[in-house]
């Protein structure tokens, strides 16, 4: 996965005090890879990855943090940005400030989704913003089509308004427009006919419609699953109708996610929903985090997360948490039960790999290498039993003498005992700053909602 490819890439930059055209070069590689994997169109990715590349060097690396995680988190950071999170919150969200009936238009090819996504809408509208909701199809050339929209407007409890196909589509519009104002409907959503391919007399139908309706949201709807040619379906639409906004449907499948990054660099609108399966709870807000984290392939941060903080024996580190809260600090026993835990958790290498930046900040801190991560734990714990207990409690006891009486209980030169005494500084101090937000953070950026 591109989190695996990623930390390696973070791991060779180690040591390195900024980030540099050369050694930012191998990370974009990667990154370019996971998108394109991601089916995100080429000339998209062209930009993503300069644009990344220019936030990065001219980025300052600062503290403990090395050039690779500080890369990571820009990228993270970019995508999310250029996939609707630099919008202001309102510019993502349904917009029905006008007189009603606020009219939504739903346009896209055939099998987008917009019947499927008329009735969810529908259901979100009504659910969640208390609305009285109207539907129509002007979709007269398939009988089925009229049929399921009536279906998904019962199951969302909206009113349908019936039309046939003899009727021509202008005059359903009216027809409907007509009903749903001297029935004081709050929305009326407008379902249209798509085709397999674009098509001049569906685009010219679909323009001849908004023109006359005055949508206040005109959405275009779009599979995930299409990938690259979403890019030229969406050029089309964005052309020939005013867009106020994209549903993408499908994200429930495979894809990657990376067509709602083309669709939103191509027609420059917002991703206001996401249709997540077929039925008509399968629908939700867009999340741009969320999406930035598919398409990078970190969901397994997420579960990785998930495994240590249920690898760690609730109780043990509840115990020292309130000690820690007490007496300020931890003393070495803490340490020791830490470093049991850690050494059950598997190895500590391969845990290192799958972290992102602010975890892997508080590994390279305790200086682990990938060949001795759990025989130094084993160390750690030998160098601790063979101190007192006065001395395990009180750290700042251990002068000379008691140095190399404990090294000589553990087998071991002084320096170690040195080392060890070091890096429970330092995991004293990551300790404070991880209640300073560091966790949070960290899964921020994995892109769950916790
Ligand atoms: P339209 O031709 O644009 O009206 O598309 P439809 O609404 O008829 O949907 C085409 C097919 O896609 C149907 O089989 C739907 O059940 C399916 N579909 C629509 N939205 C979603 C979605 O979000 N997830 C999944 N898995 N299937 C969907
Ligand atoms: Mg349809």
């Amino acid at each position: 996965t591109l989190t695996q490819r990623l930390a390696k890439v973070v791991k060779t930059m180690r040591g390195q005090a900024r980030i540099t055209e050369e050694n930012s070069k191998e990370m974009l590689r990667e990154v370019r890879l996971a998108l394109l994997e991601a089916d995100v169109a080429l000339p998209v990715v062209r930009e993503l990855t300069n644009r990344i590349k220019e936030k990065a060097l001219g980025e300052e690396v600062v503290g403990s943090l090395n050039p690779g995680q500080v890369l990571v988190s820009i990228v993270q950071r970019e995508l999310t940005a250029v996939i609707g999170g630099d919008l202001p919150e309102k510019e993502r969200e349904i917009n029905l400030a006008c007189t009603p009936p606020a009219i939504i238009l739903l346009a896209g090819l055939q099998g987008a989704g917009k019947t499927t996504t008329a009735g969810k809408l529908a259901r979100w509208l009504i659910r969640n913003q208390k609305k009285k909701v109207l539907t129509v199809s002007a979709d007269v050339y398939r009988p089925a089509a009229i049929e399921q929209l009536k279906t998904v407007s019962e199951q969302a409890g909206a009113e349908f308004f019936p039309s046939t196909t003899d009727q021509k589509p202008l005059d359903i519009a009216a027809a409907a427009l007509d009903y749903a104002k001297r029935h004081f409907f709050d929305v009326l959503i407008v379902d249209t006919a798509g085709r397999l391919s674009i098509d001049e007399r569906m685009m010219q139908e679909a323009s001849d419609l908004s023109a006359f309706l005055k949508p206040i949201e005109t959405f275009f709807v779009v599979d995930a699953m299409v990938g690259q040619d979403a890019i030229n379906t969406a050029k089309v639409f964005n052309d020939r109708l005013p867009l106020t906004g994209i549903i993408l449907t499908k994200v429930d499948g495979d894809s990657r996610g990376g067509a709602a990054l083309s669709v939103r660099q191509v027609t420059g609108k917002p991703i206001k929903f996401i249709g997540t399966g077929e039925k008509l709870d399968g629908f939700d807000t867009f999340n741009p985090e969320a999406m930035a984290s598919r398409i990078l392939g970190m969901g397994d941060i997420v579960a990785l997360v998930r495994d240590v903080t249920s690898n760690i024996d609730a109780e043990k580190a509840k115990k020292i948490a309130d000690r820690v809260r007490k007496s300020g600090r931890l003393d070495l026993n803490d340490f020791r039960e830490q470093m049991i835990q850690m050494r059950g958790m598997g190895s500590m290498s391969s845990l290192i790999d799958k972290l992102p930046a602010a975890m892997q900040e508080a590994a390279a801190k305790q200086n682990v290498s990938d060949a001795d991560a759990d025989r130094m734990i084993r160390r750690t714990i030998g160098i601790i039993d063979s101190m007192t207990p006065a001395e395990r409690h009180h750290p700042e006891l251990i002068k000379a003498s008691r140095k190399r009486r404990i090294a000589a209980g553990a087998g071991l030169p002084v320096q170690e005992v040195n080392k060890l005494l070091k890096q429970y500084d330092q995991m004293t101090e990551v300790m404070k700053r991880m209640k300073k937000g560091g966790l949070s953070k960290l899964l921020r950026m994995a892109g769950g909602r916790f």
